[in-house]
């Protein structure tokens, strides 16, 4: 039997979730269709760190930043790199979005409960010229409760309308098939998969049990991107990032499955960007794996030496936090897949942290007493401490002479020269008791100590790496770990999809990671970070409204 709606929204996460409690705030019914279970409820935004993208905001005052519309979007547009006839409208979001980044985003969430974490972040911090990558000033906007504290207030909003009886949640329906009627989407149908309790995040079953339809005036696909299929990833690999990596490891579960983009193709709407992608280089396999070859991604902070896999520096400005693309572009054009980082302790304990949810208890567990001993433990963070321990990919002597031997063994080579990084490591360690500083990486860890969140939580005090009591030494191998797909579904701004001719295709919307967070690649060729949540949160919100008022 086939049900009947206003409107459908494929997919369970936040972009799914912000659009379908939009459709009930305006009184309409909606259907929200996910494959996994009730436990997977908010996708990859329940494991983010939950970092937002936000634009003079009173968190930012008061650490003494200036930041304004004009200068992000200054930013923006030189991290993009907007270059195609298919950057229409994703420059339109583009613009759109950072207007909402610096207007009602933060009061919009705000007046539902969600908090920030008052020290703001730097990510993407560039280094070229005024008008390329980077972010100019802080804007990583942490929130308190890390990525659960992003869904709960959605999920909030959703139960209620549950209870109202304007939002049905149907888990474990998988679409199969955007069902159209003259040229207008009307309807999904699908399988039941077999009800499964297993644990969020780990890779449910596939068992079929029955099949489905529903129908209603308007679909909205929020089904997510690319990430844990690798051979789509590698399919869409672009040449100008050299080969696609022989050995990746998973930055999200395995359900980013990528099917529904294939299936929404074929139902004629228009992929465009599909080339655009946004993989880190700083990954590292986790001990303690959630789902298939789950991989964790250091946040680093600035200090770290970063050598390629011949034991080569990685060229100024690709420091630790600088430029993500830039070093997967380099890195690739070595032609290995991995690098490494070589820090000391006190780096390890000052800077790194580690992206996600479950990485982070004491952000996650809203715990201030926990979140202070960032700033006071002698120790790396527990969770830190533990990849250090049992991380396959660390390793951690008390000399250079035993590191690099037991780095080329972990590599199975014998590429790294122990006099030659020595040598590397040496001569920037003069720089350290340099007061002028040529060392480009030295200088930045002195600019980075001028902001004050960098210098309390961020950033170590400058010193030299073989100094033994900054020890013992450490070196980290880093793969490359999948994660965003940056390009989408065309849209205009109210998130509905352009067909392969061009023409609005009725009744179909899209929004989240499937449309590239808005338009079909908001973000171009790169983000200045924390712009993946808001993505969902700003083309989940225009999906909504625009499809509840076109269902009349
Ligand atoms: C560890 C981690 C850390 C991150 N940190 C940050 C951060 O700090 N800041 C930031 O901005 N971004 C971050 N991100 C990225 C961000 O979380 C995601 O890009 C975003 O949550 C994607 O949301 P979405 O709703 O578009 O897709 P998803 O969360 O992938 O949800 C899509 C849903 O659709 C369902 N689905 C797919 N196909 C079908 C189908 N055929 N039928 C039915 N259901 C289907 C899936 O099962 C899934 O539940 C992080 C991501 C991860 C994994």
């Amino acid at each position: 039997m086939t049900e009947v709606t206003d409107v459908i929204v494929v997919g369970a996460g936040l972009a799914g979730l912000v659009a379908a409690t939009e459709i009930a705030d305006a009184g309409k019914r909606v259907v929200v269709v996910e494959q996994e279970g009730e436990q997977s409820l908010g996708g990859q935004a329940f494991w983010s760190f939950g970092g937002l993208f936000l634009v003079d905001s009173p968190e930012q005052r008061r650490l003494g930043i200036k930041d304004s519309y004009e200068l992000a979007l200054q930013d923006w547009m030189g991290t993009a790199g907007f270059d195609r006839d298919d950057d229409h409208w994703p420059r339109r979001w583009a613009e759109a979005y950072v207007a909402f980044a610096a207007g009602d985003k933060r009061d919009w969430l705000r007046a539902m409960g969600h908090r920030i974490f008052p020290v703001v972040g730097w990510a993407e911090r560039g280094g070229y010229d005024a008008m390329g990558h980077g972010n100019s000033v802080p804007r990583f906007h942490v929130t308190w409760g890390t990525g659960p504290g992003l869904v709960e207030p959605f999920e909030r909003r959703a139960r209620e309308a549950q209870g109202n009886g304007l939002l049905t949640f149907k888990f474990r329906h998988r679409v199969d098939t955007l069902m159209m009627t003259n040229g207008v989407v009307d309807g999904v149908s699908g399988a039941v998969l077999e009800p499964d309790s297993i644990e969020r995040g780990k890779s449910s079953s596939r068992q079929v049990i029955g099949d489905f339809s529903f129908r209603a005036q308007a679909v909205i696909v929020a089904s997510g991107g690319i990430g844990g299929n690798h051979d789509l990833v590698r399919q869409n690999w672009p040449t100008r990032l050299g080969a696609p990596p022989r050995f990746m490891i998973s930055g999200v579960p395995e359900h980013v499955d990528g099917r529904m983009i294939g299936i929404t193709e074929a139902a004629g709407a228009r992929l465009i960007n599909r080339d655009r992608m946004w993989h880190y280089v700083e990954g590292i396999q986790n001990w303690n794996p959630i789902w298939p070859r789950h991989g964790i991604r250091i946040l680093p902070g600035p200090s770290s030496m970063w050598f390629d896999a011949t034991g080569k520096r990685l060229p100024a400005p690709l420091f630790p936090g600088s430029d993500t693309l830039g070093q997967l572009q380099y890195i690739m054009s070595t032609g290995y897949d991995y690098s490494w980082f070589i820090l000391t302790q006190s780096i390890i304990k000052k800077e790194f942290a580690l992206s996600g949810s479950e990485q982070n208890p004491d952000l996650t567990g809203k715990s201030w007493r926990m979140t202070i001993k960032r700033a006071t433990n002698k120790g790396a963070p527990a969770p830190v401490e533990a990849f250090k321990q049992n991380g396959a990919d660390f390793i951690v002597r008390d000399n250079l002479a035993d590191l690099i031997s037991a780095m080329n063994e972990l590599a199975g080579n014998d590429l790294l020269s122990h006099d030659r990084v020595k040598a590397q490591i040496e001569a920037r360690d003069r720089e350290i008791t340099n007061p002028y500083v040529k060392d480009a990486q030295v200088m930045n860890l002195h600019n980075a100590r001028r902001y004050i969140g960098d210098k309390l939580i961020r950033t170590a005090r400058p010193h030299k790496i073989l100094d033994p009591a900054h020890g013992p030494l450490i070196a980290v191998k880093l793969n490359i770990l999948t994660r965003k797909t940056l390009g989408g579904f065309e849209t205009d701004l109210d998130s509905r999809v352009f067909g392969t001719s061009r023409e609005i295709i009725s009744g179909l919307y899209a929004a989240g990671e499937a449309a590239g967070f808005g338009g079909g690649g908001v973000h171009g060729y790169r983000s200045l970070e924390g712009t993946f949540l808001g993505g969902c949160l700003f083309s989940g919100r225009n999906a909504g409204r625009a499809a509840a008022k076109a269902v009349g």
